[in-house]
């Protein structure tokens, strides 16, 4: 492969990661808020200040939510990535021979012969040897290194923006049209983003924007349903 090829494909992927999360979030903000909004709206005699005001408390639990277990869940992981890398440093400190014959093992079982294995984890660590250890005995880079504050803020912000979308379309539609108009807007705002993940990702955009389409309309449908069923009810 060229130097050129190589350098494409690794930009690709570092794209995919943050792309990849802030289309996600966007996803989550559209579905849940559009959910709750269409369920609520779908209650008989619902009036829609109620509405309004469940799609932007909607919007407030759902990044807060997105914060808290977004930095909960990359905290723990970057627990144990220093952890990992503190066990290494030591090992690295008090057996170079063991974590020499470890790192040429692993080059062994990637399809290096013996000489060519030793050779390469020699080198590799007269470089920098808990780089290389860390990358191809933990597998921890640069890009997988966790960072839970930008994480739990990127979280927020992209569900933040993803919910605006069903509740702006609450504010400035009529009553009588908002279930139809939320849920059919916010299926083309999913199809939309959908198809910017697919296609910012290298992947095919109409798959795409028909797998997001068809689970945001399900999730409406459900909450449409216990809304009409629980709101007849209470
Ligand atoms: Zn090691």
């Amino acid at each position: 492969m060229s130097r050129l090829g190589r350098h494409t494909e690794r930009h690709l992927v570092a794209r995919i990661g943050w792309l990849r999360a802030a289309v996600l979030g966007a996803n989550d903000g559209i579905v849940s808020t559009a959910s709750l909004i269409v369920g609520v709206a779908a209650a008989p005699g619902a009036r829609p200040s109620e509405v309004l005001l469940a799609g932007a408390a909607g919007l407030v639990a759902g990044a807060m939510s997105m914060a808290a277990g977004e930095y909960v869940s990359v905290s723990s992981q970057s627990d144990t990535e220093t952890a990992d890398l503190t066990r290494e440093r030591r090992e690295l400190a008090t057996d170079q021979t063991a974590e020499h014959a470890e790192l040429a093992g692993i080059y062994r079982a990637r399809g290096l012969d013996a000489a060519t294995a030793a050779e390469v984890a020699r080198q590799l660590m007269a470089s920098y040897a808990l780089g290389a250890h860390a990358r191809d005995e933990l597998g921890i880079s640069e890009i997988t290194t966790a960072r839970p504050i930008q994480a739990a803020l990127t979280s927020a912000a992209t569900f933040s923006a993803g919910a605006a979308a069903p509740l702006l379309l609450t504010a400035f539609t009529p009553a009588s049209l908002l279930a139809p108009a939320v849920s059919v807007g916010s299926l083309a705002f999913l199809a939309v983003l959908g198809a910017i993940g697919a296609r910012a990702g290298g992947a095919g955009v109409w798959k795409a924007a028909a797998r997001v389409t068809f689970w945001g309309a399900l999730a409406m449908a459900a909450t449409a349903g216990i809304g009409r069923l629980v709101g007849a009810v209470v």
